[in-house]
Order: structure tokens, then sequence, then C-alpha cells
């Protein structure tokens, strides 16, 4: 047993950066990393796996006049390397989101986009506090750029006009945070952070601004975080699966990021899987080498042990079927099995509800299948199953097994067709749908039902047996039969060749004969509408003994023809022949009230 009581420290909070494509999040975080390395000092930076530590000295020197460090007892920021919003759902912590802060970066002459309103609902549902970046200011017409300084030194050098330029742009934004239900403002102008949101105008290319997003950060995360920050920094280390990766000479690894405690190499660790826990040992842990030693072969140091909060690659055994999102625990002074209920309990908290029919649902990671479980159980397209990884032949077995031609469908999220899917599904009857945001995902599925909704609709409209009423007209018999030829009137409806005719004796149908042929002004034609006057051959009867001008004929409905035409086509079909139809039913039902229901 430790004995390592009061060993409460601050752990560095975590960031995470979100937003639309393009907008600059990436440059933003290059920004940030490249104006930390360039302040000069040894150590101004710490690269993690899939993390960048910013140490508070760092920060002050980029933030000059803007922060005196003095009032600051967190250690600095650790940014998440990967941007959007995709990872930033994959980084849960117990239930939450693992970042503890997040920024949105809007492009200021963009405004909000698709991918920005969902950031907005994922920062929202996760209660996960952040600032806007509203980046791109010097792209506004007229700029006179002011790298790296802090944006009141940059808006003194600006033109009234290009001030008043982006001033508009920024005010949009922030109607549009406040259209978001989040009522917001510039941030120096923010007196209750709880209450507003910071909007920092910035240039992720040149570094304008980028000091008072740093200070809006590290003073957002000391005045509301601290707590959250303080932890045991000896106790059993805490983790999210970032990705699972296979390294040469390591097999399958985690790279993860560590948000409490400490793990050591050799500890025993819990890792979510994609079936039970996985119980194993940590044979190495690894972080980049730092930059001035990158020549070295390898690309990696073994390092005896990280502190929260790091980004950290694990190599132990049996960890290919690990989950990205997946929590990491240390077992350390306490059972395993108590260990492994633990992360089964965190894991069935994201299971993801599957019904007996429905579609294949892939996604890159936890976070995100949860995501997009949530956006299809909203557009009401039910799951049949719902994995983390790259779609595999088995993925389209399962959903070639599907009962509706619809639901033969894989959802990928962010995932990869692995190549020994690819001839399984040119062979399979099942229709592949991949995209790296969720919205289009499901937009494009929903087209597709629609389509073939619409389709099959049509084919059905092809066959059935359309309704048709029509007169035999005075004096046009053109041959009394073998085939009776007559002049004929449609009423309502559309006349088709080859169909039954028959008229109603009282509220009896008796068939008379079938259509061999139509004939408008001389031409052979396959159907006649409401309104015309053609000739047509009828096989069967004779006029003057079945038939007689001046009668009333209809065309035969097939019982189910009728249920079909009444209760699934009635918008497709015509006005008048949905009379020709009505009145149809109308006599029929006379015999038999629920003929054709
Ligand atoms: P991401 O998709 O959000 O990661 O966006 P990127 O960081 O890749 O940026 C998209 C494009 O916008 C790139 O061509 C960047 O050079 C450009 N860009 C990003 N930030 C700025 C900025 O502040 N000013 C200007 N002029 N261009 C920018």
């Amino acid at each position: 047993m430790t004995d390592h009581t009061n060993a409460d420290t601050l752990r560095t909070p975590i960031v995470a950066v979100l937003g639309h494509v393009d907008h600059g999040k990436t440059s933003l975080l290059d920004k940030i990393r490249g104006s930390a390395v360039s302040e000069g000092e040894a150590g101004a930076i710490t690269q993690h796996i899939g993390a960048t530590d910013i140490p508070l000295d760092t920060i002050s020197g980029m933030a000059g006049e803007l922060i005196d460090p003095t009032d600051f007892d967190l250690p600095g920021l650790l940014f998440i390397d990967t941007p959007g919003h995709h990872s930033f759902s994959t980084l849960r912590a117990r239930g939450g989101a693992l970042a503890d802060i997040a920024v949105l970066v809007v492009d200021v002459n963009d405004g909000f986009q698709p991918q920005t309103e969902e950031a907005i609902d994922i920062l929202r549902r996760t209660g996960t506090p952040f600032v806007v970046a509203a980046n791109k200011v010097d792209t506004t017409p007229g700029w006179n750029p002011q790298a790296g300084q802090p944006i009141q030194r940059s808006l003194e050098a600006q033109s009234e006009r290009a001030e008043s330029m982006l001033n508009e742009n920024l005010y949009e934004i922030i109607g549009q945070l406040s259209d978001a239900g989040f009522s917001a403002d510039l941030y120096w102008r923010v007196q209750d952070f709880q209450k507003n949101i910071g909007v920092v105008p910035l240039s992720a290319i040149t570094g304008e601004g980028v000091p008072d997003l740093l200070t809006v950060l590290m003073g957002l995360s000391q005045r509301f975080m601290k707590e959250e920050m303080a932890i045991d920094v000896f106790g059993a280390g805490e983790g999210t699966v970032l990705e699972v990766k296979d390294e040469r000479g390591f097999g399958a690894t985690i790279d993860t990021v560590v948000y409490d405690g400490v793990v050591r190499n050799g500890d025993r660790i819990v890792v979510g899987g994609q079936e039970d826990p996985i119980d194993t040992e940590i044979r190495a842990l690894l972080q980049p080498r730092p930059l001035e030693e990158i020549r070295t072969e390898k690309q990696f140091e073994k390092v005896a042990e990280v502190g929260a909060a790091a980004g950290v690659k694990i190599a132990a055994p049996d960890l290919d079927r690990a989950m990205a999102g997946a929590p990491v625990r240390v077992v350390r002074d306490r059972p395993v099995e108590e260990v492994v209920e633990e992360v089964k309990a965190e894991l069935a908290e994201i299971e993801v509800e599957t019904a007996e029919n429905g579609v294949v649902v892939k996604a890159d990671t936890l976070g995100s299948l949860e995501a997009m479980a949530n956006a299809l159980r909203e557009a009401e397209v039910p799951i049949l199953r719902a994995e983390v990884g790259d779609i595999a032949p088995r993925d389209i077995a399962v959903a070639e097994t599907a009962n509706q031609d619809e639901h033969k469908a894989i959802l990928g999220f962010n995932v990869d067709l692995l190549t020994n899917a690819e001839t399984e599904l040119e062979n399979a009857d099942v229709k592949l749908f991949t995209n790296d945001v969720i919205y289009q995902l499901i937009e494009d599925y929903e087209t597709y039902v629609e389509e073939k909704q619409r389709a099959q609709q049509e084919t059905v409209l092809d066959k059935v047996v359309r309704p048709a009423r029509f007169r035999i007209l005075p004096d046009h018999t053109f041959r009394q039969n073998d085939p009776a030829v007559v002049g004929v009137e449609v009423i309502s409806g559309t006349l088709q060749n080859n169909r039954n005719v028959g008229l109603f004796e009282g509220n009896e149908f008796e068939r008379v004969g079938q259509l061999s042929g139509i004939q408008k002004q001389g031409d052979d034609v396959d159907e006649a509408r409401a309104g015309e006057r053609v000739s047509i051959a009828i096989d069967g009867p004779t006029v003057g003994r079945g038939i007689e001008e001046g009668d009333t004929l209809w065309t035969e409905l097939p019982e189910k023809h009728a249920k079909i035409l009444e209760q699934e086509l009635k918008e497709e079909i015509t006005a008048d022949e949905r009379e020709a139809l009505a009145a149809y039913l109308e006599t029929k039902r006379k015999r038999d009230p629920f003929w054709g229901k």
C-alpha cells in the first residue's frame, strides 16, 4: 500500500479545438505550437502522443502584457492535436467530455456553418465550457497585419473602415451564437464567463489575437475548473483510448490521454474492448522523442511513468481489440474484478439501442458511435447493429440479412472499407454510405430511402390496373363481334389495353370481355385518358347482346389492386382516376362493404 496522503496537485486542463472544415483549426494549433517553440526557451512545449503541452511560462511569454503568471497556479494547457468534433466526442471521461475546455473556431467571413452547429450541439450536450476563436481577421479588406500581437494592439493599427468591416462580421457571429442559445460578446466585454461566451478575434496565420486566446483559456480554467483539476498524482491512472495503432516492434498499442492519477510501466490495466474488457499488463510506455533527438532511428522513447494530464502510447498484450474512446484504468490497491465492472458499467452507458430490423452502423470511436446513434434515433432510423471499427466482410453479411431493402445499408462514420471487404460489397445487395460529417451521412441515407420508395411506388404504379369508366357512343359500332369494335368516350380514369372490362347489373359487376386494342385517330395506342374518344376492340361480347350502344362500362379492378390504389397510391393517381376508383368501390361495397379493404 502506498502512503501518499495529501498528494493532490493541479493538473493541466485538456483543451480541444472544434469547428467547421477549413475554418482554421489545424492552422490555429500549428500557430500556437509554432509561436510557443519560437519563444525560444528549451522546454517551451512538450510533444505528447496526440497532444501538446504548453507550460504556463511559455504561455505567459507569448501573452506578454496580457498575463501576470503569478495569477495562475495551473501548470499550463494540454492541447489535443487532432482537431474536430469527432475526436472531441471520442474523448469521454467518466461519462462526460474528456476535454475540460474547448475552442470553437469560426471563420469571420463564413460565420456559422453546419459543422459549427454540430460542434455547438456537442458542447451543449456535454456541458463543456468554450470560447469562440473568430479566425482569419487578417482577410478583412485593407487589413494591416500585426504579427503575434494582442488583438487590441492590432485593432489600433487598422483603418476605421477595416475595423468596422471586421466588427460587422464579429457581430454576425455573436448573433448566431445567440440564435444557438448562447449569450456571447467580444471577450474583453464579458464580465461573467459562466454566463457569457467570449469571442476572441484572431488570425491563425499572422498570430494576432492568439495571445488573447491563450489568456482567456488560462483565465477560464483557473477561475472555473481549479477544483476539477485537483488530482491525486499518485492515484491509479485513468484515461481514454484516443486511437488503436499497430506499431512495429510493439504490436497493437493504444494512444491514450491520461486525465487522472499516474500510469507506470508494468502496471496492470483494464481497457474497454470490442467484446469484454481487456485485462493486461503494460510492456512499455512510449512518448515522442524530443525534437533535438529526432534524428535517431526510433520514433519513441520509453518512459517509466506518466502523470495526468498527458498523452502516451501504451504497449501491452491483447490490445488489438481495444476500442477508440474506451476507458483505460490502472488496477492498483483494489481487486481487478472491481475495475472490470467499472469499465463495463462505463461502456454500458454508451451502449446503442438496437432493433430487430435496421441498418448497420460503424464508427471510428465509441463517442462517435454514440453520436451517430443519437442522430439516427432523431431521424427515426432503426439500428440493427452498431460497432466501432472499419467496415469488414462480416458487416456486409449482417446488413444483407435485413428484411427490408431500405435497411440493407451500412452507415460508416469516419471509417474505411477494409480491402478484404471490397469484393464482398460488390457482390452483395448492400448500399454503403460513408462520410465524416454525421448529418451529411444521415441525409445521404434518407435521400436514398426516399428515392427507393419513390421508385418502388413507380413500379407498382406501372403494374397496377388503373380504374376507368367509359361509355359506348351511339352509332359507333364498327363491328358486331370477334372482336366487337366500338367507339367510346372515357368518362374518367385511364382505359388501358388488355384489361378485362364489364358493367354493373345493379350492384353486381359482370365481366363482358377483354380489350384487345385501342385506336386513336387510326393509330394503335396503349391507353386512353379521361375525355378522349377512341375506338376499342373487345374480345367476348356481341354488340346488341352482351353490350349496347350507350352502355357505361368499367375496367375490372382485381380486389388487391383496388386496395393498393386506395391505400397506397391515392396521391400518385390523377383526380379523375380517383373519381373512377371511388365510384367503382362505392358500387362494389354496396354488395360487400369490406371489398378491397
Ligand atoms: P481546418 O480544416 O479547420 O483544420 O482548417 P485549416 O487550418 O486547414 O485551414 C484552412 C485554410 O484556411 C488553409 O488554407 C489555411 O491556410 C487558411 N487559414 C486558416 N487560418 C487562417 C487565417 O487566420 N488567415 C488566413 N488568411 N488564412 C487562414
